[in-house]
């Protein structure tokens, strides 16, 4: 398939005549062709009234449809083959594995949210028949489904150009809400946008949707993106990216006659607590799969260990020297954008030049577009004098925190903000002091794992990647897996409606199709 640069709107491929942008090929800095035009406000406006004619149609879309719509997207995707992978790889600099990975993983979330429509308790159906005869005062007859909230603004990942971006998990879980979606592109990777948005527009086509369903814009600078979210028909806006960014979003969200919600993720440090006899019976192990987590896709994830948390120890010392030897023996890797290169410089020369931080170890050298992996050390005082110094450094960055004792272990966490994940390497014999720092880290993480690291995260139901402020606006909720769905979605409650009257799904008939809570206990 031929890029064109154009913005998708509806059933149309346009020319945007607001400036332009380039992808950048992210291992050599060379330009990629085509240039992608960016939005004007009037095809801003026709995007987003667009998703607003489409949204009672699309919302009122069988399950079992809207299920067929997210499959035949992941359909398309993969059909785009070696033509996106190869795109893909240059705009974003990983390597094809995960980038084939990635896609994997996009068309198995499609799927994920495809069978738990075709299900259909998502929508949380709840009966309390009517009871005429109660005294002191008959009880109405009150039924309960969750409808969405409308159009949904996605503004995807850089470091999930697949997974998190144009068809990722946000887009997927509005779309199987219900909700109409209109994404801005990632300018890191437009390419990889355009072919993504053209395998969902066309797979609009094929279900014959309305056309507002989905539109893709792309953005010269960041005009369109704050446009959007301010835009009265946009409803919930979905975001993977930087603390400034989805704070800055907030505030616009925030800000409007009629507030709506912003699901951002943005940072999180994901510290790894060693537990003493872990440490003393396999440093070394650990010490290794930590570099290996560190490192992976140039530290770009963000569950990235950031942060370690050990009790000073013969065991730490062996872990360290672990962790350094297998840092001198990875190279430098390519980092997405020279604006994140950037800023992992940025954050790294910081802590090198921290008087509190001694440098461990850094990872081999590279050319001017790679990111040297690098390992630092401070003492728990240090740390808890100086909140700099708990700050995400986006990449192959990590701060290892020598604590005197478990107890300020916990002290060092209950100093943290929220976060993403909590990782505990520890044997039986640590189980008790485990135990003791559980309450705190679930107060701290979304998600908390033991002898292992929070990248590579499942995409499934129990899953919850989010996590209190500022690893999420919003720790109720995931951006990942099947529970994503709710962020999207509303309850209505209907009293007294006539069974005609009623949505199909609340109607008598279908008490034999779907689960209802009835009386507030599950039907079957
Ligand atoms: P970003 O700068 O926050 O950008 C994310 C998206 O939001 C992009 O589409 C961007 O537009 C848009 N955007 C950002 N600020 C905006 C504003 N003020 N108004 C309107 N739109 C805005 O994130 P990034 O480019 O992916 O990475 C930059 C930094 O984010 C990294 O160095 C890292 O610190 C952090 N990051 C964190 C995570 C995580 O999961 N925790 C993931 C990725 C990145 P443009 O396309 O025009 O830039």
């Amino acid at each position: 398939m031929t890029l064109t640069g154009n913005l998708l709107i509806g059933r149309q491929s346009i020319r945007g005549t607001n400036g332009s942008l380039h992808g950048i090929d992210a291992a050599t800095g060379a330009t990629l062709e085509p240039a992608f035009g960016g939005a004007t406000p009037a095809q801003l406006d026709q995007a987003c009234a667009l998703a607003w004619q489409a949204f009672d149609t699309y919302r009122e879309i069988s399950p079992e449809r809207r299920a067929d719509f997210l499959e035949a997207i992941a359909a398309n995707i993969l059909a785009l083959g070696d033509a996106l992978v190869d795109r893909c790889v240059a705009e974003s600099g990983l390597p094809r594995g995960r980038i084939e990975g990635e896609r994997g993983r996009t068309v198995g979330q499609l799927r994920l949210f495809a069978g738990m429509l075709r299900q259909g308790d998502f929508l949380e159906l709840r009966v309390d028949p009517a009871q005429p005869e109660r005294q002191p005062l008959p009880r109405p007859d009150l039924r309960l489904r969750h409808i969405p909230l409308g159009p949904v603004a996605v503004f995807g990942a850089s470091n999930f150009p697949l997974a998190f971006s144009v068809a990722g998990g946000d887009t997927a879980s509005a779309l199987a809400a219900g909700c109409p979606v209109v994404v801005k592109a990632h300018s890191a990777h437009p390419g990889t946008s355009e072919l993504v948005g053209r395998a969902v527009q066309q797979a609009v086509a094929e279900l014959d949707l309305p056309e507002g369903t989905f539109s893709l814009l792309f953005d010269a600078g960041r005009e369109v993106g704050q446009s959007l979210v301010a835009d009265p028909r946009i409803r919930a806006v979905g975001f993977t990216g930087s603390r400034a960014g989805g704070t800055a979003l907030m505030a616009i969200a925030a800000a409007r006659p009629a507030p709506i919600p912003v699901f951002a993720e943005m940072s999180s440090i994901n510290p790894v607590l060693l537990f003493p006899n872990a440490l003393a019976n396999r440093a070394e192990a650990i010490g290794a799969a930590f570099a290996g987590s560190l490192t992976l896709g140039a530290g770009q994830f963000c569950t990235n260990p950031g942060l370690v948390l050990a009790v000073e120890s013969e065991g730490l010392e062996r872990f360290l020297e672990a962790a350094a030897s297998s840092l001198a023996r990875i190279g430098a890797q390519s980092m997405l954008t020279p604006g994140i290169l950037h800023a992992y410089c940025g954050g790294v020369d910081a802590l090198a030049q921290h008087p509190q931080v001694r440098t461990v170890a850094r990872g081999q050298a590279g050319n001017t577009l790679q990111g040297q992996a690098a390992l630092f050390s401070t003492s728990a005082e240090a740390f808890l004098a100086d909140a700099a110094l708990r700050h995400e450094v986006f990449g192959a960055a990590s701060l290892v925190v020598r604590c005197r004792d478990v107890a300020q272990m916990r002290q060092v966490t209950e100093a943290l903000e929220g976060q993403l994940t909590a990782a505990l390497h520890l044997d039986a014999a640590d189980h008790d002091a485990a135990r003791t720092l559980l309450p705190s880290l679930e107060r701290l993480a979304g998600r908390i794992l033991v002898n292992g690291f929070g990248t590579g995260v499942e995409v499934g139901h129990a899953m919850v990647h989010g996590g209190p402020w500022p690893s999420t606006s919003d720790g109720r909720t995931t951006s990942v897996g099947s529970l994503a769905i709710a962020r999207f979605v509303r309850p209505v409650s209907y009293q007294d409606l006539p069974d005609d009257l009623l949505p199909a799904a609340l109607r008598a008939e279908s008490a034999l199709r779907h689960t209802w809570r009835v009386d507030g206990k599950a039907s079957r």
